[in-house]
């Protein structure tokens, strides 16, 4: 689960993590207020930044939620120093409507909350992230003098910048590996003492919380040469919910895909992807072997939906529904192997669900397994239009083919 950047900052700021104080707002009429407590903290110059799930916030633009070409203003982030009317003004067009960043897509995000943050003079951005290296089963630090940019592009066009530490779980974060970090980035005096402080902080924030991904790009070298976290994106392990009670609540609905929030309600394990072929398959192996098929045979998954084991006929009418309700799907795939669930249920299921909502594409079903038969019977009697198939092969080439033919 992904959370808001004021979010991450108040969980990183418990391990003693350096960030600007903030107050998160969700209408225009709490800027005030927020103000006047961060400048009763002492604070005199502040920023404003949309809280949406994505980077790159700053450097993109904002449109009218009404009129999606009607540009509003140019950045999703600003520093207004201490002019707090121009601040409001900012904020007021903020509020409301669609930030689009490269990570968005065009479609973008509504703007919801706003985090007024104090606003920090620095004279260095730097990169940090920390993931799960899963190709050596280790977390990895990763830090870049280039920060502020994106790391996918610093990746790909200066590699050498990008400085790796792999840390061994036994062992630890150790302090010579801190160091090496420190000294990548070029750092001195103070600003390497609290690096180091710093990035031991950071490291055990990021074990503790659960976190998969903790990104602080950029972190900053104030101009009194301390070390912050200017910015912070964390994703934590939703496996790990069950020694964090406190992060379902953090989670924001507004920022999920719709249907799978609806999926989740139906304890249906789905997940939406951009293909055109929606796929309802038992067991998780299965479902990613259906896919990889269908793009073999050249269709392309608009979903990935596990029915699971104890699938019942209205199971099976939730997950058709979910998958019809993608636009996008011009075609599905029913790929059943019954093993603990029943061949016969699923079809019970599609005939339910086709009797409650128009099905206005072509349906491919490879049922095989337990109660195969009875399942054959029930949906050759529905009077349905169903294309049958035997073998995955023979599925996936059928799913494929009904695209080009409609
Ligand atoms: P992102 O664009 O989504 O990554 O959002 P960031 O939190 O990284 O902020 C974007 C940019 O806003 C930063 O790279 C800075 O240029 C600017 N910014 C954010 N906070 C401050 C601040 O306290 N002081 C100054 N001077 N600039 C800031
Ligand atoms: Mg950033």
């Amino acid at each position: 689960m992904k959370i808001h950047e004021y979010q991450a900052k108040a969980l990183l700021k418990n391990f003693g993590v350096p960030v600007q104080d903030g107050i998160a707002i969700t209408a225009i009429e709490e800027y005030d207020n927020a103000i006047s407590s961060l400048s009763s903290r002492g604070i005199n110059q502040f920023v404003v930044k949309s809280q949406i799930h994505a980077g790159g916030r700053g450097k993109w633009k904002v449109y009218n939620k009404n009129n999606r070409d009607e540009l509003i203003v140019e950045g999703g982030v600003k520093f207004i120093g201490s002019d707090v009317n121009k601040g409001r003004e900012y904020a007021s067009k903020l509020i409301g409507n669609i930030l689009v960043t490269h990570q968005t897509g065009s479609e973008g995000k509504e703007v919801q909350t706003l985090f007024i943050t104090e606003g920090i003079d620095y004279k260095k951005e730097l990169y940090l992230g920390i993931l799960l290296d899963r190709t050596v089963s280790k977390n990895v630090i990763m830090a870049s003098t280039e920060g502020g940019v994106e790391i996918e592009k610093v990746a790909e066009e200066t590699p050498e910048k990008i400085i790796k530490v792999w840390v061994d779980p036994a062992t630890g974060l150790l302090s010579y590996q801190a160091r090496e970090l420190a000294f990548g980035l070029g750092l001195e005096g103070n600003a390497f003492k609290d690096f180091i402080k710093f990035i031991s902080a950071l490291y055990k924030a990021y074990e503790e919380l659960d976190a998969s991904l903790l990104e602080v790009n950029p972190m900053v070298i104030t101009n009194d040469d301390r070390i912050l976290a200017l910015d912070a994106k964390v994703t934590l392990d939703d496996n790990s919910f069950y020694r964090h009670k406190e992060y379902p609540e953090m989670k924001d609905e507004n920022e999920e895909d719709k249907l799978e929030l609806e999926a989740a309600k139906h304890n249906l394990n789905y997940i939406k992807l951009d293909g055109n072929v929606g796929c309802m398959v038992n067991g998780a192996g299965l479902a990613m072997g259906t896919m990889d098929l269908i793009k073999l045979a050249g269709g392309s998954p608009a979903n990935f939906l596990d029915v699971g084991g104890t699938a019942t006929p209205d199971t099976v009418e939730n997950g058709f529904k979910i998958i019809l309700s993608d636009k996008n799907v011009k075609a599905i795939l029913i790929n059943i192997f019954g093993g603990i669930v029943r061949c016969d249920r699923v079809a019970a299921g599609v005939v339910q669900a086709a009797k409650h909502i128009n099905i206005p594409v072509p349906v491919v079903v490879r049922l095989q397994g337990t109660n195969a038969e009875e399942a054959k019977k029930i949906l050759d009697e529905s009077g349905l239009n169903l294309i049958s198939a035997t073998t995955l092969e023979d599925a996936a080439a059928k799913v494929s083919a009904s695209l080009n033919s409609n």
